[in-house]
């Protein structure tokens, strides 16, 4: 330890526990960790010699981005065998290629300080979500995150070309390769975003840049269910050559939820009760415009869409996604039983939800239902709450119960039990019950192959290792 202390200077180690405490929190107010030395490097080498050290002392280590992953990747143990990795001093931008169309920055790097540098050279990052403010690009890399403009641009994976990795040996990988094709042998890229820190700590990576649209049109849109939602899709998809960038769903009951929390959100319809549909798309032709309301004209002659407002300021706008916002904060605040994250092919989206409304409110008739989220992605958020007035207690024979539901459902539907958020620790249970043997078996050699100690971030994503 006294040799890490020198190498990482006076601000390289925290072990204040007054200090500590932001590193050990949740976004959400969940399970805290434990952990009482956290190490912050400032660069690549100190992560190595990090590793290094605790390879050799067999000490577990949990990296750490922006702390607002939602499944307890980042905590650590509460009997001092972990460590937290903290990526916060590794901020630079090294590089803006404007010829190659990318961005290469540091694993600490704010991803709204990464859009930001981005913009200041005329050029898009699209990964987007609601915590970029704090989440850093190497969290986001681990996570494989998404976001509210996968339909268009992909997720933090699709974004990625090239990364740099400190493997649990200590050793480093240097992969940042601007490349757009790279045909050498197997995609170890691949194999680090994603695994939850599991088989090593990113340090830098090489992003795609893109060209800044030059408009983009919002639009909300009461549809009757999300089976017609699914349909407004495809017919705007096909009328706009795929420009839609977001396409969110968000049904009667789950905003409902929000308006108890966030009384004045907008009430783009009146009094009428739909179903929305939160959509942008963007471009640079010019009559983009045109063409949407053309679209969208054409689905409510259709039957699919029953009412539609295009926003015509940044105010109108930011009043319909604060309606998105709204429905997460909501269930954030009033207390879940269970909260799931999960992905089917399109096709089954409006048949999950259907089965799922359905099911659901048959084992538990009292609670209350939000099943929300990247509809253009296949991409629902399913969160039971109490009745209202009662309280969560989420470690009860119910919540299993009901999560036992919805994720064989998801999965009876070919889906993922995680389409964004990850494994963590706490869905580790679930990926054990919901994940095929033959798959569980070959992440376990890959893991084993990678971190025969099993000292990166361990019980995370996999359990039962040897
Ligand atoms: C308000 C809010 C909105 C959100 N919206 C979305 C959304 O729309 N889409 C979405 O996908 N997620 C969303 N999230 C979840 C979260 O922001 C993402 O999972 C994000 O990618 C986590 O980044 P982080 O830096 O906070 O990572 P952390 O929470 O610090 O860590 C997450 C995991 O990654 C590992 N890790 C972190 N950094 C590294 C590294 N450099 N190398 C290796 N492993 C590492 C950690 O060990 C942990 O397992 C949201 C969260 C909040 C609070």
């Amino acid at each position: 330890m006294a040799h890490l202390r020198e190498l990482l200077g006076p601000d390289g180690v925290v072990d204040n526990p007054d200090l500590i405490d932001r590193y050990n929190s949740d976004p959400y107010g969940g399970a805290r960790g434990g952990a009482r030395i956290v190490l912050r490097p400032r660069a690549t080498q100190e992560v190595a010699a990090i590793v290094s050290a605790c390879a050799a002392a067999g000490v577990g280590i949990v990296p750490r981005g922006g702390g607002t992953g939602f499944l307890g990747g980042a905590r650590a143990r509460y009997d001092g065998s972990e460590l937290v990795l903290s990526l916060e001093r590794m901020r630079k931008v090294r590089e803006i290629d404007i010829d190659s169309g990318t961005i290469t920055v540091e694993a600490g790097c704010i991803l709204a300080d990464v859009q930001a540098a981005a913009a200041s050279k005329d050029r898009l990052f699209p990964l987007s979500l609601g915590a970029e403010g704090s989440c850093h690009i190497g969290g986001n890399l681990a996570t494989n995150a998404g976001g509210i403009q996968v339909l268009r641009y992909g997720n933090a994976r699709d974004l990625c070309l090239g990364l740099e990795v400190v493997l649990p040996d200590g050793s480093i990988v240097d992969g940042l390769r601007a490349l757009r094709k790279d045909n050498s042998g197997y995609d170890l890229r691949n194999l680090f975003i994603g695994s939850e820190g599991t088989l090593g700590i990113i340090t830098a990576a090489v992003l795609k840049l893109f060209p800044v649209p030059a408009q983009t049109v919002c639009a909300i849109v009461g549809v009757l269910d999300a089976g017609r939602a699914v349909a407004l899709l495809h017919q705007l998809q096909a009328l706009t050559d795929s420009a839609a960038s977001c396409f969110e769903f968000m049904p009667r009951g789950a905003i409902a939820l929000a308006r108890e929390v966030v009384p004045d959100l907008a009430r783009p319809f009146g009094a009428h009760d739909y179903d929305l549909v939160l959509m942008e798309v963007g471009g640079s032709r010019d009559n983009l415009g045109e063409t949407v309301e053309a679209a969208l004209a054409g689905a409510l002659e259709d039957g699919l869409a029953n009412d539609v407002v295009i926003a015509a300021s940044e105010v109108q706008r930011r009043s319909f996604w604060r309606i998105r916002e709204a429905i997460p904060e909501a269930i954030g605040r009033l207390g879940w039983i269970i909260t799931h994250d999960v992905s089917v092919p399109l096709s089954r989206v409006a048949g999950l939800t259907a089965e799922l409304q359905t099911e659901l409110t048959s084992l538990a008739p009292d609670c209350r239902l939000a099943i929300y989220g990247h509809l253009g992605d296949g991409n629902l958020h399913v969160s039971v709450l109490p009745p209202a007035g009662g309280t969560a207690d989420a470690d009860n024979t119910q919540a299993r119960e009901l999560s036992r539901l919805v994720l064989s459902a998801v999965v009876s539907h070919r889906g993922s039990i995680s389409a964004e958020h990850g494994i963590g620790e706490d869905k580790a249970q679930w990926l054990q019950q919901f994940k095929s043997s033959e798959e569980l078996d070959l992440m376990r050699r890959l893991k084993r192959a990678l971190d025969p100690l099993g000292i990166m971030n361990p019980r995370k994503v996999l359990t039962q290792l040897p």
